[in-house]
């Protein structure tokens, strides 16, 4: 693909993207699990309803189950019995009778309406019914939720809590899901330290493995951890080595730029079949991704704000497919820019900012300011990425823009 403001080396983000999902494979292995332990697992199967939820007409207050045609004849009825939930009315209530019914108690056979107690008196079994009636009033439905047979999740769906209700609702007690995808997670760099321990003349406290693992964990994905690996072609070599043989995919920080001290490169020529990318984004111009001989690997710039928007533009994406789940979804909208954006033509800016509403009621948005890299504050101040395409240059104060919020990944 090229454009009018293509820039020569630089691959589109579109492109990346397309290579990237096109050679993920999905896992394969399955496991039956029991509900209780089935959060944020993706389903190996499809779900049917086994029965009808609710299974009975039940009553939507407390009060009395009658007949509608009984009022043809009268507005009092015979007290004749009562349903509870969990005990129900298994006598006959004819015409000229009701029974008193409890909120989610079965309705008798002969009945279709209930009224509220507050709409009646009661004089011992003389209950008097005050207003008029519409048949099938305050009546649920059997089926009225969920319909026997009726598809409720497909093949690939991620289980929320509410998912995990509605399973238990349904009487299933145990799903096949697929397994856990596994990633190992690698930070490079002579300079970086561990909150903790002491940073010598030069050092920096790590933070991207702490931000990835948290992302990770939120896809429900399994993290091992293989902390910082120095600036060494033999340390990194033999980490990514290790790391190949335990995760589905390896997933790198820092050195991927072309520096001195940058051996991501040349350990994955080594290693294994390498796609090394500049990909036309802003921010992670530099960019690795390819195959290991067991694993697939993403190799992310070392700056913060680099790291994590690669890792949630493109190796999410690419990980979403290998736990078979659903793609994700991400909320796009066209608001007004309330300040001008600096930015030249040639890669798509994914720049962080704040989305509010003006007095006037108008979605609006402005940027949070400095756009630097390594700017990680930028991220907790931000709801919001301005997505502002390859070819667009500089944004002027009310002109309309595209925002993509934060998902619950980010925030
Ligand atoms: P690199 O991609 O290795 O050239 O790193 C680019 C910048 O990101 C440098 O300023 C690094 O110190 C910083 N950096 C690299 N890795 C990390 C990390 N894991 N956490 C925080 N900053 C990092
Ligand atoms: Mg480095």
């Amino acid at each position: 693909m090229s454009d009018c403001c293509s820039v020569p080396g630089l691959l589109p983000f579109e492109d990346a993207l397309e290579n990237l999902l096109s050679q993920i494979t999905p896992v394969t292995e399955t496991l039956t699990i029991p509900i209780s332990q089935a959060l944020n697992y993706v389903l190996a199967q499809e779900i049917n309803s086994p029965l009808n939820v609710p299974n009975h007409d039940n009553s939507a207050m407390d009060g009395y189950a009658f007949a509608i045609e009984s009022f043809q004849t009268s507005k009092v009825l015979t007290l004749v019995g009562r349903s509870m939930a969990g005990s129900p009315f298994e006598g006959e209530c004819k015409l000229g009778e009701c029974i008193r019914i409890m909120t989610g108690a079965k309705i008798p056979e002969s009945c279709d309406s209930v009224e509220m107690q507050e709409n009646v008196q009661v004089d011992a079994d003389n209950i008097t019914f005050l207003n008029e009636k519409s048949p099938g009033s305050h009546v649920r439905k059997a089926g009225e939720d969920i319909q026997l047979g009726q598809p409720v999740f497909s093949l690939g769906h991620k289980l929320s809590a509410v998912d995990i209700g509605i399973l238990s609702s349904l009487g299933i007690s145990a799903v096949k899901v697929y397994r856990q995808v596994k990633v190992a997670l690698i930070s490079t760099g002579d300079e970086l330290k561990l909150p903790g321990q002491v940073l010598a003349s030069g050092d920096i406290y790590e933070s991207n493995s702490f931000v990835l693992r948290g992302m990770l964990e939120k896809l429900h994905i399994e993290v091992i951890d293989f902390g910082i690996v120095e600036d060494d072609f033999d340390l990194i070599k033999a980490a990514f080595v290790s790391a190949d043989k335990q995760a589905d995919a390896v997933i790198s920080s820092g050195g991927v730029s072309v520096g001195e001290a940058d051996y991501t490169k040349t350990v994955l020529d080594d290693l294994g079949e390498i796609g090394f990318w500049k990909i036309a984004m802003k921010p992670g111009k530099p960019f690795a991704f390819g195959k290991l001989p067991n694993s697939i690997f993403f190799g992310l710039p070392g700056n913060p704000v680099s790291a994590l928007v690669t890792f949630h533009q493109l190796a999410m994406l690419g990980l979403t497919k290998m736990q078979n789940a659903e793609p994700l979804k991400r909320t796009h909208l066209k608001v007004k820019c309330v300040k001008d954006l600096k930015k030249s033509p040639g890669r798509m800016d994914f720049q962080r900012g704040v989305l509010s509403i003006n007095d006037q009621g108008e979605n609006v948005v402005e940027s949070t300011g400095s756009q630097g890299s390594g700017i990680l504050s930028s991220l907790v101040q931000a709801n919001c990425f301005i997505v502002l395409p390859a070819a667009q240059g500089r944004v002027n104060a009310g002109e309309v823009v595209t925002v993509q919020l934060f998902d619950q990944f980010i925030i």
